[in-house]
């Protein structure tokens, strides 16, 4: 039988899978649309109701394409969406939802993230996101590509500190933020979304990874996903467009490698020894 998805909880206190879905490249190109819906509704199906979009992915026809395989699901997503740095003032932030709401055909996003930092005061931004709340357009908000610098600034501007989710990359080729950001954020409760969870499929080729994947007669793409679902507070979030892949994400929940194991991945993908500037894709 398979494993339940564990939950993970953000500060408001909702309880979401550990295990969610993105969505970049989705929306490219309109004869991939119904194998897109169709993942997207499979991993409804799958218990990977955290669907991570933006604004920025297809411009816009992600959004669309999520806003399908929705339709007549809405309350089954967790549904996640992003704001471009340049949309981020005050009013642009909201004219922005306003945009992907319609895109996605619903009335309310769960979260709402910033989707990288840019030149518009972080104060703006927060009390735009906290207009959305107070108007039920948004049911939490959080930032995405923040580094610890970040966060403190963010914490120390007004309602800063209602920040749900911080969304970084982290895989086991990118494992900068276990040296400062990730104890941080786990010292604040606040979870990370990690997003290119199988750093786009580059780390699956790694002899290492396929050595220890065999021994459980598994995947790479599913001991990569084990490693991150180890972790208090992460939450990862691969794309796939390809119903098999997206049962074979999913089944990594069922994942229990060894301590040993766990040593040898750390050997092939050695934890950050100092402070790296924050990687993002
Ligand atoms: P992922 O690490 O999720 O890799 C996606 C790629 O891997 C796709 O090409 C997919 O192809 C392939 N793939 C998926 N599952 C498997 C598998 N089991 N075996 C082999 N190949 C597989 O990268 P993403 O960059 O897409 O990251 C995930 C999500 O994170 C994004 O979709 C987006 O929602 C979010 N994101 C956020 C960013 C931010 O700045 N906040 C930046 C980047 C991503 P196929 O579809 O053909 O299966």
């Amino acid at each position: 039988m398979e494993d339940r998805i564990p939950s993970l909880t953000p500060p408001d206190g909702t309880t979401v899978p550990s295990l969610g879905f993105g969505t970049w490249m989705m929306g490219e190109n309109k004869a991939e649309a119904q194998a897109e819906i169709d993942a997207i509704r499979l991993a409804l199906d799958l218990g990977m109701t955290v669907i991570d979009t933006a604004e920025m992915y297809a411009d816009g026809d992600a959004e669309q394409v999520v806003g399908e395989a929705l339709k007549d699901r809405r309350d089954e997503a967790f549904l996640v969406s992003k704001v471009l740095p340049w949309n981020a003032s005050y009013d642009g932030t909201i004219a922005a939802c306003t945009r992907s709401l319609h895109r996605l055909g619903t009335d309310r996003l769960d979260l709402y993230l910033l989707h990288w930092r840019g030149e518009h005061p972080l104060e703006d931004t927060v009390a735009a996101m906290e207009e959305l709340k107070q108007a039920g357009r948004i049911s939490a908000w959080g930032v995405s590509n923040f580094d610890v610098d970040d966060m403190e600034e963010l914490f120390s501007v007004p309602d800063g500190d209602n920040c749900a989710v911080n969304q970084l990359l982290y895989n086991l080729s990118r494992r900068g933020i276990e040296f400062d950001l990730l104890p941080w954020c786990q010292e604040h409760r606040i979870p990370v979304m990690a997003y290119s969870p199988i750093e786009q499929g580059r780390i699956l080729h790694n002899p290492e990874l396929i050595h220890v994947a065999k021994a459980y007669q598994a995947t790479p793409a599913q001991v990569a996903l084990a490693f991150l679902l180890e972790r208090e507070c992460v939450m990862p979030i691969p794309k796939t467009s390809n119903l098999r892949r997206l049962q074979e994400n999913r089944n990594a929940v069922d994942l229990d490698i060894s301590d040993e194991d766990w040593a040898r991945l750390d050997a092939a993908f050695p934890p950050p020894a100092r402070k790296i500037p924050l990687e993002m894709i």
